[in-house]
């Protein structure tokens, strides 16, 4: 048996959870079906809305301190700030979502950790 892979190190690098190889994305934000190179199943897991809470706590604690900095330093008017600083804050949101996503795929598949149904429960 070979030892698990790290989840964190192979959810930052976007691979699958089970051989660390195959893409764990088929698109920027979307899951793929499947491992293309150990063919695990990806279609039970999900990472659901966590990693865009987790988003919204960095880019908030971080991002904004720094949009209101260059407004109050700089003396910048709105208009420069909204067109400067929107963008960024896309960009970051998107690129550490796909981090996330990853990161948060690949701790729910190490921890075998599932959404349960109510039809799970009532029984
Ligand atoms: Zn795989």
């Amino acid at each position: 048996m070979t030892a698990p892979l790290p989840p964190i190190a192979t959810g930052l690098r976007g691979r699958c959870p089970s051989c660390g190889e195959g893409a764990l994305f088929q698109a920027f934000l979307t899951y793929a079906p499947r491992c293309e190179a150990c063919h695990a199943d990806f279609s039970l897991e999900d990472a659901g809305d966590g990693p865009a809470v987790f988003v919204i706590f960095i880019v908030g604690i971080f991002i904004i301190p720094m949009a209101l900095g260059f407004s109050m330093i700089l003396d910048a008017p709105m208009w420069l700030t909204l067109i400067v600083w929107i963008p960024i804050i896309v960009l970051v949101s998107l690129w550490l979502l796909r981090l996330l996503r990853g990161v948060m795929f690949n701790l729910q598949w190490k921890h075998d950790a599932l959404e349960v149904k109510s039809k799970d429960i009532r029984k």
